[in-house]
């Protein structure tokens, strides 16, 4: 068991647990400080090849988890947060909000019925070229499949480098360096290569993930802000800036076109951020958008455009993210920041 597995048992045990629930309850907010939760799948994992790093929580726990905030925070919507940002509101004390990256299919089945259970709004981001499309699987789903459910033991020859998959270890490893490779390309390229490893392993790429229109026109009649995520999933600080607007400025008009009402707030794909992507944001009229940065924000101090977040993940376990939520945490980070620059999270979808 790793150190990290302790805490996190450690944590979730009757008396960590009773502790952590009132030094959370003890807490004094600053004025319009928000968390912003970022969650992928709620899901079990399939077996089906799709990436299981990406499952935030299993169907049981996201209720657990949701229950949990509606009792203890102010879950908000993207509209409270748009108001406190423009000045005309103040942010509720222990404001949280709710965020699910790239709209995928498991969201309407198994998150909506809870955030509905709870009227707890939730924004949803899309990338809008996956939307009913049959062939449109994420490249780290394909790539993922192709090394893991492959019936090959020998090795193989990549671009990312000679990959092994003799062993369960092996073949998650040959992931790992597949995945870093990828976010090193295009989307594009890494896309292309997915298929390729599929091809060279004798592997059907996996399902298509996401939700189509009338699923994303349901869920926004349920109180769902669906917002854009670009068109491709783009790794955008690869691309030109023409491109840039294309995918992000695009993504908009997708949305618009199809729905009623999508909000101009955007969540940068893998977190890949640079001047020229903050930019084409700006242009393409978006208020709000969220970058992979771990941490929380005190909305107008904070910029707009690089709202930071706290990922949900099973590895880390609920009680262990809950410490992140703490004024405490923020004190810390900033401390730990001056000490060691962060390289930044790249690995976050
Ligand atoms: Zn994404």
């Amino acid at each position: 068991m790793s150190w990290y597995d302790v805490v996190r048992r450690g944590l979730a045990a009757g008396p960590a647990r009773r502790a952590l629930a009132s030094v959370e309850s003890k807490s004094s907010w600053p004025k319009n400080r928000l968390v912003v939760l970022m969650y992928h799948r709620i899901d079990h994992d399939h077996g089906d090849g799709r990436y299981p790093g990406l499952i935030s929580a299993t169907p049981n726990e996201f209720r657990r988890q949701i229950g949990y905030l509606a009792d203890h925070y102010r879950i908000v919507s993207i509209d409270e947060l748009r108001a406190a940002a423009l000045g005309s509101e103040e942010l509720p004390d222990r404001a949280v909000l709710l965020t699910f990256d790239d709209a995928v299919d498991d969201f309407r089945r198994n998150a909506l019925p809870t955030l509905s259970a709870h009227g707890a709004p939730a924004a949803v981001f899309v990338p809008t070229a996956f939307v009913g499309d049959p062939e449109g699987v994420f490249w780290w789903d394909a790539m993922h499949a192709a090394v893991t459910t492959t019936e090959r033991r020998d090795e193989v020859d990549t671009p990312a480098g000679r990959l092994l998959l003799a062993t369960a270890t092996d073949r998650s490893a040959a992931y790992r360096r597949l995945r870093d490779y990828c976010l090193t390309l295009t989307n594009t390229a890494a896309t292309e290569l997915a298929t390729s490893i599929c091809a060279d392993v004798e592997v059907q790429p996996p399902p298509a993930a996401v939700m189509d229109w009338d699923d994303l026109r349901a869920i926004e009649s349920a109180g769902i802000a669906c917002c854009p995520h670009t068109r491709s999933h783009a790794h955008l600080d690869h691309l030109t800036a023409d491109e840039i607007r294309e995918e992000v400025g695009g993504s908009l008009a997708d949305l618009r076109r199809e729905l009623a009402a999508p909000p101009a707030a955007f969540a940068y794909p893998a977190g890949l951020v640079t001047d020229a992507v903050t930019d084409a944001v700006r242009d393409a009229g978006i208020e709000l958008a969220f970058t992979t940065e771990r941490g929380t924000n005190i909305v107008r101090s904070q910029d707009p455009l690089a709202l930071r977040r706290i990922n949900v993940s099973r590895r880390t376990g609920f009680e262990v993210t809950r410490t992140q939520f703490l004024p405490l945490a923020d004190r810390l980070r900033a401390h730990a920041t001056r000490r060691e620059p962060s390289p930044g999270q790249r690995s976050q979808r």
